[in-house]
């Protein structure tokens, strides 16, 4: 889902089709000015990560979960939610569908170059995949406050890119394709 109002940067003919690896690829935080700290983690070789704090894009912007959302702590989990469906856990739903969520999964989808990470499919339908499960990174959360604090899931390095049909392989194969 693209966010208005944020550059995306287009593909370049070099890249499109090319069974790519994360290097040589357009960072999606291009022309973000980096922070010293971020700087020293990059030439020590880390993976970046997700800004943090005042440099979230969703800093300080009520979004459609967490505690800034007009219907929390209102019982609209679970059963007495109008979208319940039997068998969802309502919090893990919730947290899917929150801004944070989906920015993140659209930052994934970038630094993927739109790109299927196990077949090289460009475009389409992808999704964002959690490398640590999803399932465990929200074992322990009882609340949407506590997703919004859990900094592993929304960590850019945690996430990969794959199109409907490799996800849906990788799911039905328990994990590793
Ligand atoms: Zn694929």
């Amino acid at each position: 889902m693209p966010i208005r109002g944020k550059h995306y940067p287009k593909m370049s003919e070099s890249q499109s089709g090319k069974k790519n690896h994360r290097f040589g690829k357009t960072p999606w935080n291009k022309g973000i000015p980096r922070t010293e700290e971020e700087k020293k983690n990059i030439s020590a070789g880390t993976t970046l990560k997700t800004p943090r704090g005042k440099d979230h894009p969703l800093y300080g912007k009520p979004g459609p979960c967490g505690i800034d959302n007009p219907n929390y702590g209102k019982g609209l989990f679970g059963k007495d939610n109008p979208n319940y469906r039997g068998g969802i856990n309502p919090l893990h739903d919730s947290i899917r569908k929150c801004a944070k969520y989906l920015e993140w999964s659209q930052w994934i989808k970038e630094w993927d170059n739109y790109t299927c990470q196990h077949c090289g499919k460009y475009g389409g339908d992808l999704e964002s995949h959690h490398i640590i499960p999803f399932s465990k990174l929200v074992e322990n959360i009882t609340s949407l406050e506590e997703a919004d604090m859990n900094n592993e899931l929304y960590d850019i390095s945690n996430g990969i890119t794959y199109c409907k049909e490799c996800h849906k392989l990788l799911n039905y194969k328990g994990g590793s394709l």
